[in-house]
């Protein structure tokens, strides 16, 4: 069977990759009046898709990319639902073969930024429009609302911006979608927002384990502390969905489905993305990064097979005399290390936008993730106040309203992180964020012994409080011997 012509400039907005995430945003614009061009690389997708949701809104399927390029209005806007990398590569090739100048390609799958910053300039070179966005929400979201993240210039976002506004989530009104910034910025939003969503995620797991394994706690009396915590300011969809998880009643053995789930945690790669980057620019990502890493080690067979075999706990006993305490420190403790996560990852957007000019607005990054996507959160709405309240604020943590809430959870956050680490239960994401705000509201850090080995070793100079500037010192023997004298 082959595809007939479309009609030329018939359609608004095409898509090509009809794989689960672009044909679930190919029908949620269709949905929304949009006439929708439709495109594989495989026609066979494209006409099963329209075979099973043709009579959704008005599609026009295509079976080769000229007929796809042609049927669209002008200035044309292609979006790429493909798989990121080398394939993308070649439909942008493929693409800007046949468009013409003031035309958009826009790829919506996972690229990293710094392969955006590489394609939009070339585009632009070529007379096009080159825009990476960032789609949250997974294959849900595509369809019903997702939050998106487009970069880019902003004549491109003129035509382009109320489509993606159309399609996207709404909260309170507002769509979860707004211009990013030029170029890569998008994408890298959408970085961050994933290495986010991996301390989040990393976090959630901590507070389980010590119900687990302090407590005892049955997965589904877990799960209905949860659900109570959703209640609170936690409230937010990877909390709720925690609580589903461990309700969650396997029908083959009868268990509780996440005890017979292996403990090994899979990445595709954006939580290492953010941690490269953040290492990169100097931003202390650590939620993200231990999160990173907590996954890592879980499914390094060979490395906990062995540290299971050799390495002994040697821990200490603690009583727990009150269980709801317990639970609420437990709670305090996520919630103060959720603060830092996000206040590190906006941190990282805040140095990301002044090292490549983009000039992000942070309060509308927290707007566009208040829905549609995994990381979406009542806590969302306190961060846009806080950057209403000073756009450049330098650390989320000091707005006021940070400052009060961890103050707050501070007692309960040390008690959980000091029981963890005494009865041998690890908790990398808790822990380090507790370290990390120790460190940030310190006076004093020992970087000074570090400055004073560094030029030790390779006379690398250093700065002294006392005095404007820079030194090297003859250390060792010779040194004490110039003293001495
Ligand atoms: P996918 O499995 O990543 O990719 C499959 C699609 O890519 C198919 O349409 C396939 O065409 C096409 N493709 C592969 N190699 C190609 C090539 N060399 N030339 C042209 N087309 C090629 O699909 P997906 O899960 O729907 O994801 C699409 C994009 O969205 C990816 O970049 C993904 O990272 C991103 N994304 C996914 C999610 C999610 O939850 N799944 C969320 C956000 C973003 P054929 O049918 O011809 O093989």
């Amino acid at each position: 069977m082959s595809i007939p012509t479309p009609p030329v400039g018939a359609a608004d907005i095409g898509v090509t990759g009809m794989a689960v995430m672009g044909s679930n945003l190919a029908r949620n614009l269709a949905h929304k009046g949009y006439k929708v061009a439709i495109h594989n690389r495989s026609a066979a997708k494209t006409e099963t898709i329209y075979a099973q949701h043709g009579d959704e809104g008005e599609f026009y399927p295509a079976e080769s990319m000229e007929d796809f390029v042609q049927s669209l209005s002008k200035p044309r806007v292609a979006i790429i639902m493909v798989k990121a990398g080398a394939p993308t590569d070649a439909v942008i090739d493929q693409l800007a073969d046949l468009m013409e100048e003031g035309d958009i390609i826009v790829d919506c799958g996972n690229a990293l930024y710094t392969d955006t910053l590489r394609r939009e300039k070339d585009i632009r070179a070529r007379g096009l429009h080159f825009v990476g966005a960032g789609v949250s929400g997974g294959e849900e979201g595509a369809l019903n609302g997702p939050s998106i993240m487009p970069g880019g210039t902003v004549d491109s976002y003129k035509r382009l911006g109320p489509m993606f506004e159309a399609i996207a989530a709404h909260k309170d009104g507002e769509p979860c979608c707004a211009y990013v910034g030029p170029d890569g910025a998008g994408h890298f939003v959408k970085m961050v927002h994933n290495g986010i969503e991996y301390a989040d995620m990393q976090l959630i797991a901590e507070a389980y384990d010590i119900m687990r394994k302090a407590l005892g706690m049955s997965a589904g009396a877990i799960g209905d502390i949860f659900a109570e915590w959703n209640t609170t300011e936690l409230d937010s969809y990877l909390i709720e969905i925690t609580a589903e998880v461990l309700r969650h009643i396997d029908a083959t053995t009868g268990k509780p489905l996440v005890d017979v789930i292996k403990d090994a945690a899979s990445q595709k790669g954006t939580g290492a993305w953010t941690v490269q980057n953040a290492a990169a620019i100097g931003v202390p990502t650590t939620g993200i990064a231990e999160a990173t890493f907590a996954r890592s080690l879980s499914g390094d067979e060979e490395e906990r097979k062995a540290g299971v075999a050799t390495l002994p706990e040697l821990a200490q006993d603690v009583d727990i005399t009150d269980v709801k305490g317990f639970i609420e420190d437990i709670r305090l403790a996520l919630y103060a290390s959720k603060m830092v996560a996000y206040s590190q990852g906006f941190e990282l957007i805040r140095k990301g936008s002044k090292e490549y000019d983009w000039n992000i607005n942070l309060g509308d990054m927290a707007r566009i993730w208040r829905d549609g996507c995994i990381i979406r959160a009542r806590f969302l709405d306190r961060i846009t106040d806080a950057y209403e309240r000073n756009a450049d604020l330098a650390l989320l943590l000091a707005d006021s309203y940070f400052t009060e809430e961890i103050t707050k959870a501070i007692p309960a956050w040390r008690r959980i992180v000091s029981f963890a680490a005494q009865v041998g239960i690890p908790v990398p994401a808790f822990a380090s964020s507790l370290s990390y705000y120790d460190g940030v509201r310190s006076d004093e850090l020992p970087a000074n012994l570090i400055q004073g080995q560094r030029d030790f070793f390779g006379a690398h100079t250093y700065k002294r409080t006392d005095k404007e500037g820079t030194f090297h010192t003859l250390w060792g023997e010779e040194g004490r011997k110039e003293v001495d004298a």
